[in-house]
């Protein structure tokens, strides 16, 4: 089974070194009907990359990938680093700029500060405490189209304190996947973490048990890939855990850029 991947980082975002064009190639050495770049978009003023993301230039190159690549679906998503504070300048901004989806994913607490810093200034109760209220608050926005990476702060607090427990967070995790579901946004399956080491995707299977208990169905599997040898990364191996819960991939709606 061939699961196309939504989530790519190309040099239209300003951490990846990958031409556009090698991820539509890759994609169809590896038989994949569709794909989607998903670019970062920052917002917060102290973050040196806010300005980076250049709407016009991606939409340009992607419509000239679309015309070099008849085959292939290319869907133009979005990224948005997603901050609580700065909620209604990211409103204004998707108002104004059409996209085939949109991914909130939340990198940061309240703060642009490394997750690393922040694991060093909290103990883990207060930081998975904290990161998920924002996650909830990103959920809760109506903004989005998926909720990225939902348990992302385990990409530094993992190492330190191991798997974090659902039930210790099971209110908050609660409110989040109910909000998914009123929204009727996807959750992601984030293969990324595995690309990291870490002992699952982002987020962890008990939180998707938990989406599916509350009438979640629909998952993004992503590899988050910033390289073309990352797209798909792992999608087989995971997907054989996921499709028994009772999960359906999300398709997006093309058509919209
Ligand atoms: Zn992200
Ligand atoms: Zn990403």
């Amino acid at each position: 089974m061939v699961i196309n991947d939504f989530h790519l980082h190309s040099t239209l975002s300003h951490d990846s070194d990958t031409a556009p064009a090698a991820f539509a190639r890759h994609a169809s050495e590896l038989g994949l009907s569709a794909i989607g770049f998903s670019e970062h978009k920052d917002f917060d003023p102290a973050d040196p990359q806010r300005d980076y993301f250049d709407y016009d230039k991606t939409k340009t190159t992607i419509d000239k990938l679309r015309r070099d690549h008849p085959d292939l679906q290319i869907l133009f998503g979005l990224e948005v680093d997603y901050r609580s504070w700065l909620e209604e300048e990211i409103a204004a901004f998707l108002k104004a700029h059409p996209f085939d989806y949109v991914i909130g994913s939340v990198h940061y607490i309240f703060e642009y500060k490394p997750l690393t810093v922040q694991l060093a200034d909290q103990p883990q109760d207060k930081l998975y405490q904290n990161y998920f209220r924002e996650v909830a608050a990103c959920t809760k926005s109506g903004l989005f189209d998926v909720l990225g990476h939902a348990d992302y702060v385990k990409r530094v607090a993992e190492e330190r304190y191991g798997p974090y427990s659902l039930a210790e967070y099971h209110s908050i995790l609660e409110e989040i996947v109910d909000a998914a579901i009123s929204h009727g946004m996807a959750l992601e399956s984030n293969t990324k973490a595995l690309r990291l080491g870490l002992l699952e995707p982002f987020p962890s299977y008990d939180l998707l048990k938990l989406y599916v208990e509350h009438g979640g169905k629909k998952i993004s599997l992503a590899s988050d890939a910033h390289k073309p040898e990352e797209m798909c990364y792992k999608f087989e191996e995971v997907w054989q855990r996921l499709e028994p819960l009772g999960l359906e991939l999300w398709q997006p709606m093309a058509g919209n850029s």
